[in-house]
């Protein structure tokens, strides 16, 4: 079940999936393939990749979209985590540093700040006006 529809020859994940790096695998289907992240941010804290190298989620057909949270989904139960997150970055200043779409499934354990996700979260106060500048501008490109 190891090949990939699209691959690139010197991406790390395209390697795992292909076998050519070792991986503790956790989950394998027809589009994705699952494993433990190696420098985890919590205890189990695991990657889910499609089968397919695409660099940002934009780019990646829908089928392999719609196998890998279900695939997630899996993982956080058998994590057991009652407090866990899923994130998924695009791009170096969003913290993404493998070009290979992959879903972090991270258990948060406890608040501390020493394990599991850290968040700072600038959050703004836009007007009512402004708000629906913006729904009005992507509506358009919808
Ligand atoms: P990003 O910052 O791109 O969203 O996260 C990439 C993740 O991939 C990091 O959490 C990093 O620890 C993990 N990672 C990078 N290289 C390898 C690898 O060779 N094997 C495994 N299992 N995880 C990796
Ligand atoms: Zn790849």
């Amino acid at each position: 079940m190891a090949s990939a529809a699209a691959n690139s020859a010197k991406c790390i994940f395209c390697k795992i999936i292909k076998g050519e790096i070792p991986s503790h695998k956790l989950i394998e289907t027809n589009l994705s393939y699952a494993f433990l992240d190696i420098n985890p941010l919590a205890r189990g804290h695991a990657l889910v990749i499609p089968k397919y190298h695409a660099e940002k989620l934009h780019e990646l057909p829908d089928e392999y979209l719609a196998d890998a949270l279900p695939v997630a989904k899996k993982i956080a139960v058998a994590q057991g985590a009652e407090n866990y997150n899923i994130l998924q970055n695009n791009g170096r200043i969003a913290h993404q540093f493998v070009d290979h779409v992959h879903f972090h499934v991270v258990p948060k354990p406890s608040a501390s700040d020493e394990e599991g996700l850290v968040i700072q979260w600038p959050q703004q106060t836009p007007t009512n006006d402004e708000l629906a500048a913006v729904l009005t501008e992507l509506q358009g490109k919808l």
